[in-house]
């Protein structure tokens, strides 16, 4: 039986994290007795938009944004899809999108999408470590390219674009560039006025308060056409908004910015990262391993499944992530690896580590007990095929 949520090690806070009891606190009167719709002028309906502009700023102060320039949504992907879609909207001559093999699937979907509409999508390689080639950058780009859009810090390994030198690059064309920092925000400090970037995609649940609400930075100077239409959010978002997660997303926004310069996580994650690679034989880390975020750890454990690794970790009370997707009953090596240009063995062997803000030092002390025993039963199952470390 896998355990309960109180004794489970989480380790898995790229995929979300658990809502921070202040922001539940925080959120509680929004679904219990303030439940008026923040369009509303009366009283009920005024404190409920108070409370929008109390977390707009809080959203807005984390990133370095001016509260005009927010606009909550249901999620990062809406998000993400809300700036290509403006992009392409806003100048539909031009036809040319620019992305990374390594995108978020709400990019890869929507990228997909527009170019079965007749978009040309040019898809930036990574090298082994990950990192994308910025003279490829600067050559891809074209006088009808719409869109720049990229990751910050990637969801499986961590490991961060160097999106100063990318937004210097498409500030040089005037071209629009949309930045997804769902993963970033939160976890490294920036100022996206000085940033120069025009779309920002965040999520609430990657920063401790719940699933369903985003927001949508705007550079105030970004012609934007709204995709979900409607009254709301200044006509930019339609739909009543979700006060109490909203709510929730600005506290958890303003804990996060309180946090900024804390950077005990990474001596958590490097013990326990040198605790595997040593303990367990034929690892090694996926990633760039000096611009990386400082809670992941994307490791490849040489001859596992890392669906079974998966099973096997629950059954301890362990959560993390394979470098797969199990879809309709086939596993699928992850896009981002492959891209890499890893095996789909390699791929497949791969499981991700992410620490949050309620990882304990004794809960890595037992992870890394638990992750070497779980391996070495796995590989007695199964002895390692042909050596596959190389990428
Ligand atoms: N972008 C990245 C890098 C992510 O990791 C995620 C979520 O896993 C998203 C976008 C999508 O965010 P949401 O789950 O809020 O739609």
């Amino acid at each position: 039986m896998s355990a309960t949520a109180e004794s489970v090690i989480y380790l898995d806070n790229n995929a979300t994290t658990r809502v921070d009891p202040q922001v539940f606190d925080a959120m509680m009167p929004w679904l219990r007795d303030e439940y008026g719709n923040p369009s509303s002028v009366y009283g009920l309906g005024k404190r409920a938009a108070d409370a929008l502009s109390v977390a707009r700023t809080q959203v807005a102060s984390l990133i370095g944004a001016s509260d005009e320039e927010i606009i909550f949504t249901s999620c990062g992907s809406e998000s993400i899809n809300s700036s290509i879609l403006s992009a392409a909207a806003v100048d539909p001559d031009k036809q040319h999108i620019i992305t990374t093999a390594v995108e978020h699937s709400a990019t890869i979907k929507l990228c997909e999408y527009l170019a079965r509409r007749g978009y040309e999508i040019t898809w930036l390689p990574v090298n082994s470590v990950g990192q994308v080639d910025l003279e490829k950058l600067d050559k891809a780009i074209r006088p009808d390219t719409a869109l720049v859009t990229m990751l910050w810090a990637n969801n499986e390994t961590g490991v961060l674009f160097p999106i100063h030198d990318v937004a210097r690059i498409t500030a040089a064309k005037k071209v629009a560039l949309h930045v997804d920092a769902v993963q970033a925000a939160g976890k490294v400090p920036f100022n996206v006025s000085e940033l120069g970037v025009q779309f920002m995609s965040l999520s609430g649940h990657k920063i401790h308060s719940p699933k369903g609400v985003g927001a949508l930075y705007v550079n105030r100077r970004t012609r934007y056409t709204p995709w979900l239409r409607g009254s709301q959010e200044h006509a930019r978002r339609g739909g009543t908004q979700n006060v109490a997660s909203i709510v929730g997303m600005g506290k958890a926004a303003e804990i996060a910015a309180a946090h900024l310069s804390d950077d005990s996580l990474r001596g958590l994650r490097d013990r326990f990262e040198t605790a595997i690679l040593e303990t367990v034989p034929g690892t090694d880390i996926n990633g760039d391993r000096l611009n990386r975020l400082s809670n992941t750890a994307s490791i490849c454990f040489e001859g596992i499944e890392s669906e079974a690794a998966l099973m096997m970790l629950d059954e301890r009370g362990l959560c993390c992530s394979a470098g797969s997707a199990c879809t309709s009953g086939s596993v699928h090596p992850s896009h981002v690896l492959k891209a890499m240009g890893f095996s789909n063995e390699r791929a497949r062997s791969s499981l991700r580590f992410s620490l949050g803000r309620f990882t304990t030092a004794e809960e890595i002390g037992k992870a890394v007990k638990i992750v070497p025993e779980v391996i070495a039963k796995l590989r007695a199952l199964s002895p390692p095929g042909p050596v596959v470390m190389a990428a």
